[in-house]
């Protein structure tokens, strides 16, 4: 099979048919063997009736139903799961991202040799409030992950190799770092195509609100950090504790010399606490040592993680 198109969807049961009718006539017009793997994210309208329709008239759909709604990244894992394509494309469902895209991603993998093709829709038509956070969250995201090439991370159209998909896990809300994940298990050639961008037609977005900023940033500094310290928490809390520690130490010999020093040449009789630099040898030392526990404790915890030695065999001959 060559392509598996894989779309989450929350409550999109306007765009569904329009969509599917649209990535068929991709399809054939361009001789692909495909699937379709629509993936209901616990929808409450009639998305998965109409899914069930699509099903019933083509050979080429897949649905699977969550239980409830888990979010986007647990939607398109599952979909990967299930992908059996050469090529996995991932796109919205509603109508934002066009499918007339697929046969240029599709050769960006095959021909060109990309492990990874994002989608980067540099004229949005979305409103200011989407746009200029997340201009400000892909900078620091191109910071933070290396991929310097890399101008929307968060495009839903995106286009993978197979063993890509199989190989990351999306867990979370991290499908926004989909290429730093792939990166990290070590998939380097990554690349970016400009695409078409349409306003929503139908519904509205799923994404509102602040939390969406703030927790962006949480989930990348988490990514940041396992993908740095993950395996080696010490390297982390022990470089940090011991500067602690050493930090408190100088600070209790000043407080040390100067009580002598005044003992010694008849200087009026001062207390220890009296002096800044013993509060502050004090908390150094204490914060000092706890961080370098935390960094022990990291270290067991990641000695009984099953992804301690999770390293990825590409192939063996
Ligand atoms: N989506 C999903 N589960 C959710 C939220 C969204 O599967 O909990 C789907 C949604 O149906 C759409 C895609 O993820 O197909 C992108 O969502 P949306 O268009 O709301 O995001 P935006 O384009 O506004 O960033
Ligand atoms: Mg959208």
């Amino acid at each position: 099979m060559d392509i598996s198109v894989v779309i989450p969807l929350y409550n999109e049961e306007e765009s569904i048919p329009e969509l599917y009718a649209w990535i068929e006539r991709v399809m054939k017009a361009n001789g692909y063997s495909y699937e379709v793997i629509f993936v209901n994210d616990g929808s409450t309208d009639r998305s998965w009736e109409i899914i069930e329709q699509l099903k019933a008239n083509s050979k080429a759909v897949k649905g699977i139903k969550f239980r409830r709604n888990y979010g986007k990244s647990p939607a398109l894992f599952c979909g990967f799961e299930q992908a059996e394509g050469e090529v996995v494309i991932t796109m919205d469902a509603d109508l934002q991202d066009s499918p007339d895209e697929i046969p240029k991603l599709y050769d960006m993998i095959t021909k060109e040799g990309y492990d990874l093709v994002s989608g980067w829709k540099q004229k949005r038509y979305d409103p200011l409030s989407k746009t200029i956070p997340t201009k400000l969250f892909n900078a620091t995201a191109r910071r933070v992950s290396g991929i310097k090439n890399l101008h929307d991370f968060n495009c839903g159209l995106k286009a993978y190799r197979k063993a890509v998909v199989k190989n990351i896990e999306v867990y979370g809300e991290m499908h926004r770092y989909i290429p730093y994940l792939a990166k990290n298990a070590g998939f380097k050639k990554i690349g970016e195509k400009v695409v078409q961008h349409q306003a929503r037609k139908f519904g509205k977005t799923k994404f509102g609100g602040m939390n969406r900023f703030f927790n962006g940033y949480l989930d990348l500094i988490t990514l940041w950090f396992l993908s740095t310290f993950g395996i080696k928490p010490m390297h982390f809390f022990g470089l940090l504790g011991s500067l602690m520690f050493i930090l408190g130490f100088i600070s209790v010999i000043i407080v040390g010399v100067t009580k002598l020093y005044s003992m010694y040449n008849g200087l009026p009789y001062r207390l220890v606490t009296d002096s800044p630099y013993f509060y502050l040898s004090l908390t150094a030392m204490i914060i000092g040592t706890q961080l370098f526990l935390a960094g022990f404790i990291g270290e067991l915890i990641s000695r009984n993680s099953p992804e301690r030695n999770n390293y990825q065999i590409e192939k063996i001959i």
